[in-house]
């Protein structure tokens, strides 16, 4: 603030605009980004203008999984990201040559972040999600620093293993005093071609986050909602058609969509 170094983020200055979800699980693999591509898609479906940021330096999968495999172009001095479904984004995979893992540090992975938000040029947005690494890292702490006004989203299967480490990724915005929008129970329940539902992953975590996130934070936390396991959804992932797209009427397909009306 006041130093003439520090890029300017449009999304953090007063009276912006622009919506911002940070999007954050305790454990890698409940589909988190997933969720996010998907709410990204259903969203730019309505008319929004929006944004991802890949952030997830680990398991960055956000380009394929809406199916581009453009780079960024370079105009003066702005970074003009590529746009798939009308959402546009830009992946942290996007500067690394080849599929070389990143073993950045803290401090590097900060600097990342603040370019993809100040140098980049996303245009007038209505909404910008950041698919976060899972679990409580520098990342989300550079997220609270950079844009304090970014809300926070918990996604989280219904195991409760996984709802305890939810819970403390949820808990971060104590310290951070960002807003904590709800949380997003994935892989809730697989339909059964008889009609009947399996609880895979058992049930009730995401219920458990929201209420116990409520009573620390001492907030209404609202479980956003319930999404099955469908196979289409992750066909639709490596595919790269968000499958709030591909099947709009599938039970999760609604379901997702109706968690990006909720935001
Ligand atoms: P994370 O970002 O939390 O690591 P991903 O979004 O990469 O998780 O999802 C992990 C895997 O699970 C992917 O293969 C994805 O396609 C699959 N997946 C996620 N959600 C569902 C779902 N509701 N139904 C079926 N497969 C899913």
């Amino acid at each position: 603030k006041g130093d003439a170094d520090e890029p300017v983020i449009p999304f953090a200055q007063p009276g912006s605009m622009t919506r911002v979800y940070a999007v954050a699980s305790g454990k890698g693999g409940v589909g988190k980004s997933s969720v996010t591509v998907n709410l990204a898609a259903a969203m730019a479906d309505k008319g929004l203008k929006v944004g991802v940021v890949d952030a997830d330096i680990y398991g960055h999968s956000v380009p394929r999984m809406l199916g581009t495999t453009d780079l960024p172009t370079k105009v003066d001095e702005m970074i003009l990201p590529p746009q798939a479904h009308g959402v546009k984004v830009i992946s942290i995979g996007m500067f690394t040559p080849g599929n070389t893992p990143v073993v950045w540090r803290g401090p590097m992975l900060h600097r990342a972040l603040q370019q993809f938000l100040a140098d980049v040029f996303w245009g007038d947005l209505d909404v910008l999600l950041l698919d976060l690494p899972p679990g409580t890292g520098d990342i989300a702490i550079s997220v609270a620093q950079l844009i304090p006004n970014a809300e926070l989203l918990v996604v989280t299967t219904p195991q409760q293993a996984a709802a305890e480490v939810a819970e403390r990724a949820g808990a971060i915005s104590l310290q951070t005093r960002q807003r904590l929008v709800g949380v997003v129970e994935n892989m809730s329940w697989m339909d059964m071609p008889d009609g009947s539902r399996m609880d895979l992953f058992g049930s009730g975590g995401g219920q458990t986050v929201a209420d116990s996130l409520t009573k620390s934070i001492g907030s209404e936390v609202p479980l956003l909602g319930q999404i099955p396991i469908d196979t289409r959804l992750r066909e639709g992932g490596d595919a790269g058609v968000p499958l709030v797209l591909s099947a709009p009427q599938s039970a999760a397909g609604e379901a997702l969509r109706k968690v990006a009306d909720r935001l």
